[in-house]
């Protein structure tokens, strides 16, 4: 389909021009309208899910479409009072006033998302962006053409689109939508798009929030229960295939610890997903061939601890743990982004954090260990967008967490209220009041000095 990028940009700069988005009460209404529908819809976004890249329903429910309705029900919830200007303190050289900061909609903004949790990472941002009084431009993702069906038709279902529309298509429409002025743009996908989205929005100083991913490490220290360690890794790598920007993206676990923590993953692995995982419905599937190919290039036979199967008719990998591949190997070079699990070991915390160092801040950083010591020092000497002690991935499901990255692997953060909040310019006002105006600030100075650094004290 052809889109003409500067007509829709036009029509959605006029609809905000109304100010029919600033009213709180129009904006929960299509929220709550956004709910039904995600609702009754529920079924056929985990079967456009499963059509993409066979997502099992369970982990289509917990990670997409749960989510979603989780989102929705608190901004609905709540967004009367976020919207509210929150009154402040004044500063004592301001007396009298009355000081506050109101949310204002920042106006047309743009909402690109990627293929892996195609449904979640599309639609989470869409919340705060609405919620906030902004129209949305929203393209989805490509690669996932069945989910991108659906949330164009739940777009078009709910919102006027003049307000809110999906705009399908690749790489093209994306740069032409790029090459449009935004009010904001928020982005979420891989490192190399996110300067090219962040070079786009720069002629205008249009505000960014740039969700992009990174190579998490997962430190694993002697002192940690193996077996839950295990299972929790288990988890948060091979959900969705590994195909999940806060995976694990290799393991350094302490060198003596190697042997018993690598047969505590085998049995984890099992346990999770049989003797044969292709034949499990619980473990997606690699998305593209082109990812399949890119993944299956890593395996290096001489280096496969568990697993390494491939199947490219089915676009199968299995969940598979590298024995030490070298620091310039596929494996180690970049985000792995599929169900590859390098280990790496360390003698010295010199180990961890030269290994660490090798690469760009990450998004995520996990630490396995019952020496609190320990894990707060791995917390504290490294920077990353967010993490876990003695859990992975985890920290994405608490609303009240802001959640993003730093340095490459990220600009802002966002979910529940946080979302509301990247959405919204903050704007500062304050109302003086006219019975009372103190002399001090005014010219001329002369013999005032004392006085104005006994009120800075008090600022
Ligand atoms: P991607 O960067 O290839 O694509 C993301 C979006 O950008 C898609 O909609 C795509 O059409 C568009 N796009 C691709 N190339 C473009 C170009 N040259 N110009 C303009 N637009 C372009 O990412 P992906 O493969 O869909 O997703 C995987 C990446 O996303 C991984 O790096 C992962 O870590 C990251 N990711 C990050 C988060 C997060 O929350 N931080 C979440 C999911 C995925």
């Amino acid at each position: 389909m052809e889109y003409n990028c500067s007509e829709i940009v036009l029509n959605q700069q006029k609809f905000f021009a109304t100010g029919r988005t600033k009213n709180v009460h129009f904006r929960k209404t299509v929220l709550k309208k956004l709910l039904k529908e995600v609702q009754k819809r529920e079924n056929d976004i985990c079967d456009a899910l499963y059509a993409d890249f066979k997502k099992p329903k369970f982990e289509a429910v917990m990670t997409e479409t749960g989510i979603i309705i989780s989102e929705l029900r608190l901004t609905i919830r709540k967004l009367t009072s976020w919207a509210k200007a929150k009154r402040v303190f004044p500063s004592i050289l301001n007396f009298p006033s009355k000081d506050r900061i109101h949310s204002e909609p920042y106006g047309t903004t743009l909402i690109i998302s990627p293929w892996n949790y195609p449904y979640q990472l599309a639609i989470a941002p869409l919340i705060g962006a609405v919620a906030a009084g902004n129209t949305v431009v929203l393209k989805p993702s490509e690669v996932t053409p069945n989910t991108s069906a659906i949330l164009a038709e739940i777009i078009s279902e709910v919102f006027d689109e003049n307000h809110v529309t999906a705009v399908q298509g690749g790489v093209p429409v994306s740069e032409k939508l790029l090459a449009e002025r935004w009010d904001y743009i928020f982005f979420t996908g891989s490192v190399h798009v996110g300067k090219i989205v962040a070079k786009a929005a720069a002629p205008n100083l249009t505000p960014v929030t740039l969700e992009l991913g990174g190579k998490n490490p997962c430190i694993v220290d002697i002192h940690s229960d193996f077996k839950l360690a295990a299972k929790r890794i288990v988890w948060g790598k091979f959900l969705n295939a590994g195909q999940t920007c806060i995976a694990p993206d290799y393991l350094i676990v302490q060198a003596q610890a190697k042997f018993d923590f690598t047969k505590a993953l085998n049995e984890e692995i099992k346990a999770a997903f049989g003797e044969n995982p292709q034949e499990s419905s619980d473990f997606a599937r690699i998305v593209s061939k082109k990812h399949f190919d890119r993944l299956a290039s890593m395996i290096k036979a001489d280096e496969v601890l568990i697993g390494g199967e491939t199947d490219e008719d089915d676009l199968y990998i299995a969940p598979t743990i590298l024995d030490e591949p070298a620091l310039d190997s596929e494996a180690m070079k970049d985000e792995i982004f599929g169900p590859i699990l390098p280990i790496q070991v360390y003698n010295s915390l010199e180990d961890i954090s030269n290994m660490i160092a090798n690469y760009e801040k990450p998004l995520a950083l996990y630490v396995f260990s019952n020496d609190d010591k320990f894990a707060n020092r791995m917390i504290t000497s490294h920077s990353f967008g967010g993490g876990a002690i003695n859990d992975t991935v985890m920290h994405f499901g608490n609303h009240r967490l802001p959640f993003g990255g730093v340095g490459e692997s990220g600009i802002g953060a966002y979910h529940g209220k946080h979302s509301f909040d990247t959405f919204s310019h903050k704007k500062s006002v304050i109302k003086k009041a006219n019975w009372l105006d103190i002399p001090l600030r005014y010219a001329p100075y002369k013999g005032k000095m004392k006085l104005l650094k006994f009120f800075l004290k008090y600022f």
